[in-house]
């Protein structure tokens, strides 16, 4: 049983939930895209994850799943979640994205929408993904990035990763078949430590554009980046709350837990543990 340091601002014991039903203290609606298409490698895990985190501060977190035959309002949602998936999906998802909510996405992200976007669901939203087999699928254009497969004969890239995220680490698992390069103004999320990343040449992984971040780190990501989900959620009720008032509603939590399992992960792979923990501005770039 974890040893809890019970302080006012580190309490984890929830509120309970009927509580955080009746009077939150803040409320967040979640976009969950393509739920049932899209969700390899624990991805769902994120969606918990976020759950938990606003629990434990008595947040309540609404969360609406958006699937290929719903339309989508940009207006309508404070954080979006999509995850990865096979090819087979991400066809089916391509066309729903060109034909339905590619625009709603691309208006919501340029609104500073906070949006996390793992693996295939990554690569649907940027500029397009040649599969293995079948039609180049146009994406959502959101990410400044391509992604090629270069056919099945060749390695997956699978794998931990470890990543440098402004001053401190991120870490996860991976697996694309396809292999993502970004355009010249691209921001990646962070420097490859150890693992493929985007591609396994160049070093850098993800790309971040506006508040929406695209990653290959499956696993899922939150559960051992606790710094990473408190860093969205702080984006979403700034948005919506205010700045001074996401620092008040997001006290920090004893992650414990969390960081000695992400301190392990990162010693598995060959990567001493940085002292900070925390991006130091929710705004500053990486
Ligand atoms: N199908 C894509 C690829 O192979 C994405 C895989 C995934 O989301 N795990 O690269």
């Amino acid at each position: 049983m974890r040893e809890m340091r019970e302080t006012s601002e580190m309490s984890r014991e929830p509120r309970a939930a009927s509580e955080t039903a009746e009077h939150p203290v803040a409320t967040l609606r979640l976009g969950h895209l393509y739920p049932d298409q899209l969700n390899v490698y624990g991805d769902r895990g994120n969606i918990l994850t976020f759950q938990r985190r606003c629990a434990w501060r008595g947040i309540a977190l609404e969360i609406a799943p958006v699937g290929g035959d719903d339309r989508l309002d940009p207006a309508a949602y404070d954080l979006l979640f999509i995850g990865g998936g096979q090819d087979r999906e991400q066809e089916d998802i391509a066309r729903d994205l060109r034909e339905r909510k590619g625009p709603a996405l691309r208006a919501a992200v340029e609104a500073g929408v906070p949006l996390l976007a793992v693996c295939g669901g990554y690569q649907l939203l940027a500029r397009f993904y040649r599969p293995a087999e079948g039609p180049e699928l146009q994406g959502a254009a959101i990410f400044d990035a391509w992604t090629i497969h270069p056919g099945k004969r060749v390695e997956r890239c699978v794998g931990n990763v470890a990543l440098r995220w402004r001053e401190t680490t991120l870490i996860g698992f991976e697996n694309p078949g396809g292999r993502t390069y970004l355009g010249a103004g691209a921001q990646p999320l962070g420097a490859v430590l150890a693992g493929f990343g985007n591609n396994g040449e160049d070093a850098r992984e993800g790309c971040v554009v506006h508040n929406a971040y695209g990653t290959y780190l499956h696993g899922s990501l939150l559960p051992k980046n606790p710094h990473l989900a408190d860093h969205l959620l702080a984006l979403a009720l700034a948005r919506r709350y205010g700045v001074s008032a996401a620092a008040r509603l997001l006290p920090p939590l004893d992650d414990t837990l969390e960081w000695q399992a992400h301190d392990a992960m990162l010693r598995r792979v060959g990567v001493s543990p940085t002292p900070a923990r925390l991006p130091l501005s929710p705004h500053a770039t990486t």
